[in-house]
């Protein structure tokens, strides 16, 4: 039977981290995979995880299963953290929140929420987005409609691309939306463009399904809420996907939630048992060491300040070398030539680099980018900066 079973092809971010291990050059820079480095470049566990993991270990809370949906508490701190305080939908009893293993579960859970209720549908996604995107979609049986998301320069954002490209769908088609720190471009909307395409999204009877996987990393966990908590607060239905990977560090734990907002009215239990059957038929319940990290971490105030201060040294650290990166390059190519890189957020910059210079890095620099030509600008530092430039500057020397 296996003999008969095709190769699948590599991931396109994992593939490359692959690669880069096995790659013996001692000079090698990793700016592939979305994983924070400091300026040493490690991606150290949080003091604040480190200091909830100390207290967790006293506690010695049983290894019991969790529910099939997760702790209730942790349920109830993620809807306050991604909603707020006291936002109108959690208080009229519209939401339901799932804790899930990282943002990639939530995802899937929300794609096999879909098709349940609505069938095989199509769900509108950015070309480029982060390429598990399609894949998880497409493995729950939803088709994918992409819309160009950046303009022909490749510099800016292109909403008449997308508002074009929803004349295709039919009331009840999904569409995906990055919340903050578009990955893979660092492009985020502005609030006015923000608004025209969620009000298409009213109009037009799409249900929307917010990943966001980044909060904390382009204003504050507050500040890149925002969109959300409008839009949620309206009668409107959504999904909203969140993941502690990135603004906890807490990848290898597996870590996030689903919220399903549903219109006022709309009785819950159907919502919450379809969730929990596709949840146990997939990995049954959540694990749950990482969920106990976070809740410690919302729940104790010096633990929650201490995750403040730390999310906001690395915000800034990959803004300075976002900064930094534009500076060199503008000495080595041109003024020019990547300025639109410096208006980009989050850990990613889409350098306009085209997949055969993103080889060409590889091969001739032992600099690791993606295919794509996104950056892991979290992957910079004070001695690898320069090698960088020198790289990108060999490789496009002219208009990219
Ligand atoms: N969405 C986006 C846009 C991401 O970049 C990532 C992580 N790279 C995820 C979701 C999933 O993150 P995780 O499953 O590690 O929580």
């Amino acid at each position: 039977m296996f003999e008969r079973l095709a190769v699948a092809p590599p991931d396109p971010v994992f593939g490359l981290l692959e690669d880069f291990r096995a790659d013996k050059r001692t000079h090698k820079v990793n700016l592939t995979v979305g994983v924070y480095q400091d300026e040493a470049g490690q991606t150290p566990v949080m003091q604040c995880v480190a200091e909830a993991e100390r207290k967790l270990a006293e506690q010695r809370a049983s290894k019991a299963y969790l529910p099939i949906d997760g702790a209730a508490s942790y349920n109830r701190f993620l809807a306050r953290l991604l909603l707020g305080e006291q936002h109108s939908a959690v208080a009229a009893g519209r939401t339901v929140t799932l804790h899930t293993p990282g943002g990639t579960g939530a995802l899937r859970i929300a794609s096999d929420l879909i098709v349940r209720a609505q069938g095989k549908r199509r769900i509108l996604m950015s070309d480029p987005t982060w390429a598990n995107h399609p894949q998880i979609f497409t493995a729950a049986g939803l088709e994918p409609l992409p819309w160009r998301y950046l303009n022909a320069a490749g510099t800016n954002v292109d909403v008449e691309s997308l508002l074009e490209t929803m004349e295709q769908t039919r009331p009840g088609d999904a569409i995906l939306l990055h919340t903050i720190c578009h990955n893979p471009t660092g492009c985020d909307w502005n609030r006015e463009q923000w608004r025209t395409v969620l009000g298409e999204v009213q109009r037009r009877e799409l249900i929307p399904i917010f990943d966001f996987a980044y909060q904390g990393f382009g204003r504050s966990i507050d500040a890149d809420a925002e969109i959300v908590r409008e839009f949620c607060a309206g009668a409107n239905e959504a999904l909203i996907c969140s993941s502690f990977s990135k603004n906890l560090g807490l990848y290898a734990e597996r870590v996030g939630s689903l919220t399903v907002v549903s219109r006022p009215g709309a009785a819950l239990p159907p919502i919450v048992s379809q969730c929990k059957s596709i949840v146990r038929t997939m990995y049954s319940t959540p694990p749950a060491h990482g969920g106990r990290i976070v809740e410690l971490v919302l729940t104790e105030p010096a633990l929650r300040e201490s995750w403040l201060a730390e999310l906001a040294t690395m915000r800034e650290r990959i803004d300075q070398m976002r900064t930094r990166l534009v500076a060199e390059l503008a000495e080595r190519v041109g003024r020019d030539e990547f300025s639109f890189v410096a208006g980009q957020r989050g850990m990613f910059s889409y350098s306009g680099l085209s997949a055969d210079q993103a080889r060409q890095l590889r091969d001739d620099h032992a600099v690791y980018i993606v295919d794509s030509g996104r950056i892991n600008v979290a992957g910079l530092n004070e001695k690898n900066i320069d090698q960088v430039a020198n790289a990108i500057a060999a490789v496009a020397p002219a208009r990219v």
